[in-house]
């Protein structure tokens, strides 16, 4: 396989999948532009090297052809700033104006295409746009792990046409590696620590991960369906009951694969679902009737950061508790904190998954976890064990 450190891009016009997918506001400013900074490396590393840069991505969701609101042009500054160079734009992504734009470009310049989803080939993978994207370049690069879930044909269908010469940009690599890391060469003991709010849509992850860790947290409104099954009293709590022979189940798999899992042993609960409602910390089983759980307790806490501190690898998704109101953030940042500290002392930690990352960052943490997942849905489905067709095109 192809590598982006050992690849010589000179005289190479290298068409790269970027996600640029960024929200705008009422004026189209981009209000934030972390995706765009993350692929900058990536475009730089080609254009100082001699190659120029084709960049396309997907915007929104528009329905049917052309919308205006999802048009690139509205990022062209911000990408133009972000790289400290000139960008030209297309209004196509394919055909004789993006043919004739990529055409043009010299060495060291960057060109970005309009709106792929303007083509309803794109989602459907379709082969012949595939090919037509293809046209415009000489090398194809994937930096896109945000879509890479996805059998695009600007994500995988389009790598069939560039056989010798497809590879990761630095975004892509990044992500893979950090998941690699954990899942397939994790220093021991390995810790999951999996929150948010339903065992439902975590089941698929929970179970792909009982094969890897050598322990499992639990955390967030999941504990509850949990608790129940065990027979405690969950008050109002959330409860899955349609998931409670799962939760038992899941329990029993652990123990005999000799896995620990660890749930909450007290909760803060609440009268109401607000941040200004009465609250007490309570054993977990004794939540009492029109009370809900809407974090982990002081105990608890203590005792997920012990595990957490002797833990060799740890892998973080979800919340804790209802982090996004102050009253009941405290058990998310303990365990994000828990986290920094046991990184600072050499764990490798991986963060990811939308809620999970919007608390490291709320809680300045960021900096001080080894890897930050961005793919959001690609990295759970890589985390249930999925392989993702952006990937295995570039694999295969
Ligand atoms: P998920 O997207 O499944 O990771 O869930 C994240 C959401 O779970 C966040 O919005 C949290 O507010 C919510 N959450 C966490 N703990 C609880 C809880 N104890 N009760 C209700 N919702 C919760």
């Amino acid at each position: 396989m192809v590598n982006i450190e050992t690849t010589s891009f000179e005289g190479h016009k290298a068409l790269i999948r970027v996600d640029f997918n960024v929200p705008l506001n009422d004026q189209f400013q981009v209000t934030d532009n972390t995706r765009i900074r993350a692929a900058v490396p990536t475009i730089l590393k080609i254009v100082e090297q001699g190659g120029s840069v084709i960049l396309m991505s997907h915007l929104g969701r528009p329905k049917s052809g052309p919308e205006d609101q999802f048009s690139l042009r509205h990022i062209v500054s911000e990408v133009s700033t972000l790289l400290g160079r000139e960008v030209k734009f297309a209004n196509d992504c394919i055909g004789p104006v993006a043919e004739e734009a990529a055409a043009n470009l010299k060495p060291g310049e960057v060109l970005l295409l309009e709106n792929l989803r303007f083509y309803k080939e794109e989602e459907k993978g379709d082969v012949a746009f595939a090919e037509k994207l293809s046209k415009l370049g000489s090398i194809y690069v994937n930096d896109a792990f945000g879509t890479a879930h996805r059998a695009h044909a600007s994500t995988a269908v389009i790598a069939q046409f560039f056989p010798q010469n497809k590879l990761f940009g630095y975004v892509m690599q990044g992500e893979i590696d950090a998941i690699d890391k954990v899942l397939k060469h994790p220093v021991r003991p390995f810790t999951a620590i999996m929150g948010g709010a339903k065992v439902s849509s975590k089941i698929s992850i929970i179970e792909n991960v009982l094969g890897k860790v050598n322990h499992l947290i639990v955390g967030g409104g999941m504990t509850f369906t949990f608790i129940k099954a065990l027979g405690g009293k969950t008050g109002a709590s959330l409860v899955e009951q349609e998931q409670l022979e799962l939760a038992l189940e899941l329990l029993k798999k652990a123990e005999s694969m000799g896995v620990q899992i660890h749930l909450p042993v007290d909760a803060i609960i609440a009268d109401r679902f607000a941040n200004d409602a009465q609250t007490k910390t309570v054993n977990i089983r004794e939540i009492p009737d029109g009370w809900m759980g809407l974090d982990i307790g002081p105990e608890t806490e203590k005792q997920f950061d012990a595990i957490i501190q002797s833990s060799g690898t740890l892998l973080w998704n979800g919340p804790m508790g209802v982090f996004e109101m102050s009253s009941f953030e405290h058990g998310t940042r303990s365990v994000g904190e828990s986290i920094a500290q046991a990184t600072a002392k050499g764990a490798y930690s991986l963060v990811g998954g939308g809620d999970s990352v919007a608390a490291v960052n709320q809680f300045g943490l960021a900096e001080q976890v080894s890897y930050v997942s961005t793919g959001g849905g690609a990295l759970l489905e890589y985390m249930e064990g999925i392989e993702l067709p952006g990937v295995a095109a570039i694999r295969s």
